[in-house]
Formats: structure tokens, sequence, C-alpha cells
């Protein structure tokens, strides 16, 4: 069973007097540091100067300054920068401030896990993951409540990285809802394998498969989207509410039988050893030596692979009928 770490467990003394800086006022940035504060810590915060973000945290009635000059003034430095831009402003901007006895924080594990950023070996190094976005850590502090987290420790030079982390963890309202220990290695791995597998590799080739098998059997193109695409919401939150029992109790006992008999023939065994496999190149560093590798050539395959899908058919017929729903924000 997985250890959990609650409000009783963690002490916010750990970080009192000592300076936060949060780098990035993003998604998880902007809540991280607005909670903080409001949990009585000393928060910084960095963007790109004159950004729109930037200008949003001051907004906010927070203290901002270069990434350099928080970095200096901190006693713990959370990195919330968006994961690829993290390893060039860590060797540029922080690495020369990150001293002895401070501490370094991140909210994924990659690049540490991957040695795209390594830290000195006289700071701590620990994760505070929200297993949500960033406006919903934001408002589940505000109505007294949390999101679950995920906490792990890669370096415990001080010998109390752990109690640093639960502090920070606690001042972000996650241990009132319960934070699970981890490793970096797994939060990394579950998390890779994850897209790939399911949340985004899987569900688009599932939908880009079944989308084509109707089409190309003289199914209308429209009537098609509905049903493997536009559908899946209303089942995901379903599965989300409830699990996959409550989703099973709420569609027709032929959509049930349909899916209990023919599932299983979807996600045959050859999908699984596929997964396997997938999951073998997470673990073995093959997927973020390719990925990485990928991202410092310019990203010459990634880029005709996008340009590729967004030419499916299933995007054209899609901008047309999403056209129609007058509740959806467009987004192209
Ligand atoms: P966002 O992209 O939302 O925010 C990153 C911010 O950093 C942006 O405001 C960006 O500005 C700014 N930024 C980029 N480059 C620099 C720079 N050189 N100097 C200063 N600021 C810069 O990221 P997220 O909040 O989504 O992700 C942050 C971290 O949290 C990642 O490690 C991610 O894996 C992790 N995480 C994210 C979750 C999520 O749901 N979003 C959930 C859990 C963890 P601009 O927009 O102008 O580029
Ligand atoms: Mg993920």
């Amino acid at each position: 069973m997985a250890v959990v770490y609650y409000d009783k467990d963690a002490d916010l003394s750990y970080l009192q007097g000592v300076k936060i800086a949060i780098l990035g006022y993003g998604s998880q940035g902007h809540a991280h540091a607005q909670n903080l504060r409001e949990s009585g810590l000393d928060v910084v915060v960095s963007d790109l100067p004159g950004s729109a973000n930037w200008i949003q945290a001051e907004k906010d009635g927070l203290e901002v300054k270069t990434v350099r000059d928080a970095a200096a003034e901190a006693g713990v430095i959370m990195m919330l920068l968006g994961d690829s831009d993290q390893p060039p402003v860590f060797e540029e901007e922080i690495r020369p401030h990150l001293t002895a006895g401070k501490a370094l924080a991140v909210a994924h594990g990659f690049n540490i896990l991957f040695n795209q950023v390594v830290p000195p070996v006289d700071a701590d190094v620990f994760m505070v993951a929200p297993k949500s976005p960033g406006h919903l850590v934001r408002r589940m502090y505000q109505e007294g409540k949390g999101v679950p987290a995920l906490i792990a420790v890669h370096q415990d030079h001080s010998g109390q990285c752990l109690q640093k982390g639960l502090a920070y963890a606690k001042g972000l309202g996650c241990t009132r809802a319960g934070v699970i220990a981890t490793t970096f290695q797994e939060e990394t791995e579950t998390d890779l394998f994850g897209e790939q597998a399911v949340l985004c590799g899987g569900v688009t080739a599932l939908i880009k498969a079944s989308f084509d098998t109707l089409v190309e059997a003289g199914y209308q193109p429209e009537v098609a989207y509905f049903e493997c695409l536009h559908e899946l919401k209303l089942i995901v939150d379903l599965i989300y509410e409830g699990g996959l029992e409550w989703m099973r109790y709420s569609v027709s006992d032929v959509a049930e039988y349909g899916d209990l008999t023919r599932g299983p023939r979807i996600v045959d065994e050859q999908v699984r050893q596929e997964m396997k496999k997938i999951l073998q190149e997470v673990q073995d560093g093959a997927f973020a030596q390719e990925c990485i590798t990928e991202f410092r050539m310019n990203r010459p395959r990634f880029t005709a692979l996008r340009r590729k899908e967004a030419e499916h058919p299933i995007e054209k017929v899609g901008r047309e009928l999403r056209a129609m729903m007058p509740w959806l924000e467009k987004k192209e």
C-alpha cells in the first residue's frame, strides 16, 4: 500500500523564514505562488520579463523578478517552466545560485531522471506534483480543500528534504487531500507510459481507427465523428466520476454487453504485448533519448508528423461540426 501524508504529517515551519522562488507563472506557477503566500510563506515569482504572465503576477500582488534574481535570493527554487524550457534555464540562470544547502523543486521528474538537469550534490532536490491542472489547485485551496499530489525526494542533503517537501505540499493545500509518496523514477515512467498508451497516444489512435473504419464502410463522416470522438467525453466523465462500473451502470444494457464482449477483442494480446514494449522503451531511457535528440535537432520528425495528423479527415469534419456547437469556445 502507498504511504500517504496528510496535514498532521506536515509542518510549515520547515519553510518559514525561507524565501520560495516560483519560476514560471503558468498553469501550475500561478496556483503554487498564490496558495503558498496565503499559507503564510514568503514567495517571489518569475516569468519571461514583460510577458502576459509576468504582468498577471504583478496584478496578483506578487513580488516579480527575473529568474536569476529570484533564484539568487530564494532558499527553495521551484521550477515550473515548461519541461523542455527547464534545462537551458537551469544551466544559465539557476545553477549559479543553487548554492550549498538550498533546495531545488520540480513538479515532474523527467529532467532530473533523464539527467537533463543535474543539480549540485550539496542541494536538496524534491518533487511535489499536484495531480491536477493549476486552476484546480488554486480553486480547491480557495474552497478550503486541496487536490491530491505525489511527493518524492531525489537528493537529501540537509536531512530535512522530505519535511521541506511536505511543508511545500501543505502550503499548496495538497495534504488536506492526501500526498502519496513515490520516486522520481516511478512518477516519470508511469507519466510517460500513461500519455503514450492511453491518454494521448492510445486514445487518438483508437478514435482515428474507428472513424476510418466507419467512413471506409460508407458511413457519413459527420455521423462517424459523433460516435467515435464527440461522445467520448460523456463516457470519460462517467468513468472519472465513478470508475468503470459507474459508466457501465449509466449506459444501456446493449452498450454494456457490447463493451464486455468486444472490448477485449480491440485491446487483444498483441496490443498488450506492444504496451509492454512501449513500457520497456520508457524504462530503458530509449524514448527519452529519442525525444531529447529530436527536440535538439529542431524537431524534424515531430513537425512532419504534426502536419500529417492535421490533414486527417476527422479534423476537417470536426471543425465543421464544432462550429454547430455554440457552447464550445473556438480553439482554431
Ligand atoms: P506552463 O507552460 O503553463 O507555464 C510555464 C511558464 O513559464 C509560462 O508562463 C512561460 O511563459 C514561462 N516561461 C517559459 N520560459 C521561461 C523563461 N525562460 N523564464 C521565465 N519564465 C519562462 O507550464 P505548466 O504549469 O503546465 O508546467 C510547469 C511544470 O509543472 C512542468 O514541469 C509540468 O510537467 C508540471 N506539471 C504540470 C501540470 C499541469 O496540469 N499543467 C500538472 C502537474 C505538473 P510563456 O507562456 O510566455 O512561454
Ligand atoms: Mg503527464
